[in-house]
């Protein structure tokens, strides 16, 4: 088991892709907090996990509340006595053209993007310190590398990210904290899901051509990424044996985007 007993966070983790890595993280022997906004969906994925067998709880957090989080971080603790990987994955997606975002709608998402990262990195980065290692992961997209229509406030904190794992990476090298950023492709979640007939309203395309021609024309097999390809990498991040590996973002993305 590669991550025997460890103590995972993964923030957003009630649904998709989060909730993937958690299942992932727990069939490999951590104990996982399902920490999210949505309380009752986070309370049932942690009851299937545990009806598995798994060691999972869940926690209310909303990750651009400091003091929820703060809360939150202490109540894993409580229960289990430190954190040693975070997945700071909670997001959503909002599309307007620049010139109609609203600024609270640009605000909400550079919160729940950055600001949750930065709150939820700022409360257990203590506890990784106190133990002499731990693994910082955020949940970046394709979007950290390059751009698309209708998503400023996404794309800017998607970027944001890679320079604050950066920092974190230099930050935590000498207590062994190593901080890594996952860029997927589009996967096909309720956060997807949502946006599909949204931009196919803005952009005056059908839904089919939303999938074919926006979202996986520059992929190299027209596949959509799945859950499961991004909990391999969330697993790779979590159990890297040393500092060689740090400092990085890794996209998958059936090559959408090939850096
Ligand atoms: P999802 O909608 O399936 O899940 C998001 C979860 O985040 C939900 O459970 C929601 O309740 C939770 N959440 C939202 N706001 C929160 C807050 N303030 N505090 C705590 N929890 C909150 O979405 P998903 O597709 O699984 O997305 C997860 C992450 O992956 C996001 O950061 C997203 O930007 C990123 N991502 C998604 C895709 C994709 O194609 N689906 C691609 C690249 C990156």
């Amino acid at each position: 088991m590669k991550l025997d007993n460890k103590i995972c966070i993964v923030t957003g983790a009630a649904s998709g892709i989060g909730r993937e890595i958690a299942a992932r993280y727990a069939r490999e022997g951590g104990r996982v907090a399902i920490a999210d906004l949505n309380l009752a969906a986070a309370q049932a994925t942690a009851d299937d996990l545990r009806r598995e067998g798994l060691q999972a709880m869940a926690v209310a957090m909303d990750v651009t509340d400091e003091a929820a989080v703060e809360r939150g971080v202490a109540d894993v603790v409580a229960a289990w006595g430190g954190v040693d990987v975070l997945v700071s994955n909670a997001g959503v997606q909002i599309v307007h053209p620049l010139e109609e975002f609203p600024y609270a709608e640009w605000k909400k998402m550079l919160a729940i993007h950055l600001d949750g990262a930065f709150l939820t990195t700022k409360a257990c980065l203590p506890h990784m310190y106190r133990a002499g290692g731990g693994s910082v992961i955020y949940m970046g997209s394709v979007h950290s590398k390059l751009a698309s229509v209708l998503k400023a406030p996404y794309v800017t904190a998607k970027h944001g990210l890679i320079g604050l794992a950066k920092v974190i990476a230099k930050e935590g090298a000498a207590h062994g904290v190593r901080a890594n950023v996952i860029c997927p492709g589009f996967v096909r979640t309720p956060l997807v899901d949502k946006q599909i007939p949204e931009q196919a309203e803005k952009l005056g395309i059908s839904e089919d051509d939303v999938i074919k021609k926006v979202m996986l024309k520059d992929t190299v097999d027209g596949e959509f990424t799945t859950t499961a390809d991004v909990a391999e990498v969330a697993l790779l991040f979590a159990t890297f044996p040393s500092n060689a590996l740090t400092g990085q973002s890794l996209v998958v993305s059936h090559g959408w985007y090939m850096q």
